[in-house]
């Protein structure tokens, strides 16, 4: 393994599901869904593969209907905002969001530029950025236990951007944390983007999961349009995590970058699957609003059954995760505060799987104290989860 990688290993969620298997654990760790997404979806993939629809190499730049669709999406949900595109030049399909994070970041990043980040930043935003040559800024969101939240200082975000800047990192509705950016924040950080000449990628997957407040993408803020790279996924918003159909939205030169990286990287994505989520993207209202009135519910199943177990909850305004502090369990089961020990530990004496929220940090110890607990599971495998969790106490 390269010196480059060498710093990763392996992904704690492969480590996190293999440890659920292995001891038959509740996996509460790696975010995916207990429940396929809906049976029409499913079907039209099915369609799809019979009729012979995306069984050969698709376009690269994704297959017409899924991009029309992509596009239609962004004017219905965002429209009012003056955010629109154009399915041809304006929309790439990727094989997940996670390969257009990293075709954003190999397309976008010289050597040696940096990039800031939202400290804690989901895992692969580290390695793709030191794939690219680049170096990482962190700006680490700070955990505020009183208010169960955590907040941006946006003096600090603003004293990261030197001249070696290249692109800001960002990811609202927020995974570990649930943060979900608000309109100030947003807006302070278009004008910084804006002042400093930075281009932005923001990772927008769980848009359409947000419980409290609204999600408002960075795009839309004055100034931003033209210098934003907007990446989303089917795999939240459908819950078809295992499809790996993820798109990109930004201006045609930033999409002719991306795609440049793209289509060395996997070429194209796998086709019958964009027929169906074209299919998906069409939905009606009433399917995403069922979705997030759906996890709000599971949401407070998990955020009650863990404070009746003794943890302290960050209560997420979005994503479908929850971040606990695991010090007021005491010392002795909170392995002293050690998240890491404590999720290594937690599948045996427990029978349930949760991610240390260090992993997403360069500053461990600012994340040390603190477990993530996915709630994307049915409500019955919630609280036998946190019935399994109380009884440790
Ligand atoms: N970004 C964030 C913040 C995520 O949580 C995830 C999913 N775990 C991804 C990107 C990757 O999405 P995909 O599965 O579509 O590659
Ligand atoms: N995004 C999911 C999470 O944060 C899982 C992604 C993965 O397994 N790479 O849990």
């Amino acid at each position: 393994l390269n010196r480059c990688l060498a710093e990763f290993g392996t992904t704690i969620f492969a480590e996190m599901s293999a440890l659920a298997v292995r001891t038959g654990s509740l996996n509460l760790g790696q975010g995916f869904p207990d429940a396929d997404g809906p049976e029409e979806v499913r079907e039209a993939a099915v369609r799809a593969l019979r009729d012979g629809r995306g069984n050969q190499y698709p376009p690269g730049p994704g297959v017409p209907e899924l991009r029309t669709a992509v596009a239609a999406h962004q004017e219905r949900f965002y429209g009012h905002l003056g955010l629109s595109y154009d399915p041809d030049t304006e929309v790439l399909v990727t094989a997940g969001a996670t390969e257009a994070i990293a075709a954003a970041l190999l397309a976008l990043l010289e050597p040696g530029d940096e990039v800031v980040a939202l400290e804690p930043y989901y895992d692969s935003y580290a390695a793709c950025i030191a794939m690219a040559g680049g170096r990482r800024v962190p700006v680490t969101l700070r955990a505020e236990p009183e208010s169960g939240t955590y907040r941006l200082d946006l003096d600090e975000l603003r004293d990261a951007v030197t001249d070696d800047t290249r692109l800001l990192l960002l990811n609202t509705p927020h995974n570990p944390t649930g943060t979900v950016l608000t309109r100030e924040e947003l807006s302070a950080i278009a004008a910084l983007a804006v002042e400093r000449d930075l281009l932005v990628i923001t990772d927008e997957v769980y848009e359409h999961l947000v419980f409290e407040g609204e999600h408002l993408p960075l795009a839309s803020f004055p100034g931003m349009r033209d210098r934003t790279v907007t990446i989303s996924s089917a795999g939240k918003t459908f819950s078809f995590t295992g499809w790996k159909v993820g798109w990109v939205t930004a201006a045609p030169e930033l999409i002719t970058a991306v795609r440049s990286a793209k289509q060395f990287l996997t070429y194209v994505s796998a086709g019958p699957f964009q027929y169906a989520v074209a299919e998906a993207l069409a939905l009606p209202d009433d399917y995403y609003t069922g979705l997030r009135d759906d996890l709000r519910a599971k949401r407070d199943v998990l955020a009650a059954g863990l404070a009746d177990a003794g943890f302290r909850v960050f209560r997420p305004a979005g994503t479908y995760f929850i971040t606990t502090d695991i010090r007021p369990l005491g010392a002795e089961l909170s392995q002293d505060g050690d998240g890491f020990a404590f999720c290594r530990a937690l599948p045996e004496r427990a029978g349930v799987v949760a991610i240390p929220n260090a992993v997403f940090y360069d500053h461990k110890d600012q994340g040390t104290p603190f477990v993530r607990f996915a709630f994307c599971k049915s409500i019955e495998v919630l609280q036998e989860a946190a019935g399994r969790l109380k009884a440790l106490t």
